[in-house]
């Protein structure tokens, strides 16, 4: 399994990545490869299903990244077909950081009607009250992931055709999720009614593919077709893509944080390049929060179009004060106590010659626990800094996400219990500005901001304005913003 890293700690993570093919020889290869490009979203784990008329379902589910899994010949001819689907992960709900193989998907269901597979990006939100109710009726749980509940409410449908259960099984489910799936001929695709998280379809030659983002579409030759859009579901089979609206229609409510650091900044999100959409957001955040400074650096890599974007609107030189090591990663496969306490020093390295005398704005993608701020600014005035600014790319991250990212309980988040000012005296910096709601919103696109009535996104993790009620969560303690908040 990959190591964590102590700089990893401080971030949000997304916590999968989906990708699925139809039409195409050897499939698994270009599972593998579009979950290469996902590798960002989830890199604890990953599977790829693929079916051959001849051999059947064939599955590989393993620890570690794509490319020590997925590359070796004696593996790949594993998984034989021209049809596959395969996902990464973090890990959802169920065993975090103690992952057992059983938890990984795809997943994998037989029916009386043909078997399916199913990869599931998000999380759902009444996975508890839904599998009490599966295991009191008779299902039996391979593992502690809140996406089996899809495979055994399929299971219980009465529905003749496999995407026919699944839609049945899918209006059951709450919470966020983008879902591709495959029958021995079918490729699925489905998003949830509001939209959270992202799936694309795209077309290679005379087959197709379903995607998390569009840099999975680019790294196979596909073109990008469309975004699924929320609600809906695509059955792709030799006759074409069919269009399926299940739900009842619903303001979408996409994930805005996927905007700010979730995707990869090649990938396109509402019909804009991701790293056009982080430029307008550092040049929003010039606007709302300047400050007189010699230099703008990013803090490397998700800070980089912001910043570029902030030393374009302000006119203050842009450079790379800080170097991130790419390899890192692959250093220390199990680094020592005393390697972990060398902290972010181990990923990050301050180029001296540039910072020295200089007041520096550090512009960085969120803040969450405020440890890893903390360290780079003493990393940056140990460098010899006049001054540091923070500035960052979202507003203060006061709430925990239950749509499928990774966030720390809420009393961890350094918004959830300071001020602004209380959180730039705690960081010990010369400045604190976040960009605004508002401003997020003006920086992805809409003109007039964010409308308090109907939210054009999904913006929990700093409104505490949760789009779906986290019902197993609230269960469990969880105290939703009171209207006095
Ligand atoms: S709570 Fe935040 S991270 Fe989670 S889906 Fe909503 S905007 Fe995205």
């Amino acid at each position: 399994m990959p190591p964590a890293h102590p700089f990893d700690d401080d971030k949000l993570k997304e916590e999968c990545g989906v990708f699925g093919v139809v039409g195409v020889t050897d499939a698994a290869n270009f599972v593998a490869l579009g979950l290469h490009a996902l590798q960002h979203r989830g890199q604890e784990a990953g599977g790829i299903v693929t079916h051959d008329p001849e051999t059947g379902f064939q599955s590989v589910r393993r620890f570690g990244y794509v490319r020590d899994n997925f590359t070796d010949p004696a593996t790949m001819a594993m998984l034989p077909g021209s049809i596959g689907i395969g996902h990464v992960r973090y890990s959802t709900a169920g065993n975090k950081g103690q992952t057992a193989i059983r938890d990984v998907q795809p997943f994998f269901g037989e029916f009386a009607m043909g078997g399916a597979a199913i990869a599931h990006n998000g999380n759902i939100t009444n996975a508890n009250a839904l599998r009490r109710e599966l295991i009191d009726r008779g299902s039996i749980f391979q593992s502690s992931s809140d996406s089996e509940c899809i495979i055994h409410l399929m299971a219980r449908s009465l529905q003749k055709s496999i995407p026919d259960r699944m839609e049945d099984a899918l209006r059951r489910v709450e919470g966020a999720f983008s879902v591709v799936a495959m029958t021995r001929t079918k490729l699925i695709g489905v998003r949830d009614p509001l939209g959270v998280r992202p799936l694309v379809l795209g077309q290679l030659g005379d087959g197709w593919a379903l995607a998390s983002e569009t840099c999975a579409l680019d790294i196979i030759g596909a073109d990008f077709v469309r975004e699924i859009d929320p609600g809906e579901m695509v059955v792709i089979s030799e006759k074409g893509v069919e269009s399926l609206r299940p739900f009842r229609p619903r303001r979408s409510r996409f994930c805005i944080f996927e905007h700010v650091y979730f995707s990869r900044p090649d990938s396109i999100l509402g019909g804009r390049s991701v790293y056009e959409t982080r430029e307008a957001i550092g040049k929003e955040l010039a606007r709302e929060a300047p400050v007189e400074a010699d230099l703008v650096c990013p803090v490397p890599d998700s800070g980089t179009p912001a910043a570029i974007g902030y030393s374009q609107q302000s006119g203050i030189p842009y450079g790379m004060g800080i170097i991130r090591n790419q390899y890192m990663g692959r250093t220390f496969i199990e680094p020592t106590e005393q390697i972990r306490n060398m902290g972010v020093r181990l990923k990050l390295n301050v180029n001296r010659a540039l910072i020295k005398g200089k007041r520096v704005v550090l512009v960085d993608d969120s803040v969450v626990r405020g440890t890893t701020s903390r360290k780079i600014k003493e990393m940056i005035l140990d460098a010899g800094a006049r001054e540091v600014h923070f500035r960052i790319a979202s507003p203060p991250t006061a709430w925990p996400c239950f749509y499928g990212v990774d966030t720390p309980q809420r009393e961890k988040l350094l918004a959830a219990t300071m001020s602004e000012e209380e959180m730039r005296s705690h960081l010990q910096v010369d400045s604190l500005r976040f960009i605004t709601l508002d401003g997020l919103y003006r920086a992805v696109g809409e003109a007039n901001g964010r409308n308090p009535a109907e939210p054009q996104y999904c913006d929990a993790c700093f409104s505490g304005e949760y789009p779906v009620e986290p019902a197993d969560m609230i269960e469990q303690g969880f105290r939703m913003k009171s209207a006095a908040e």
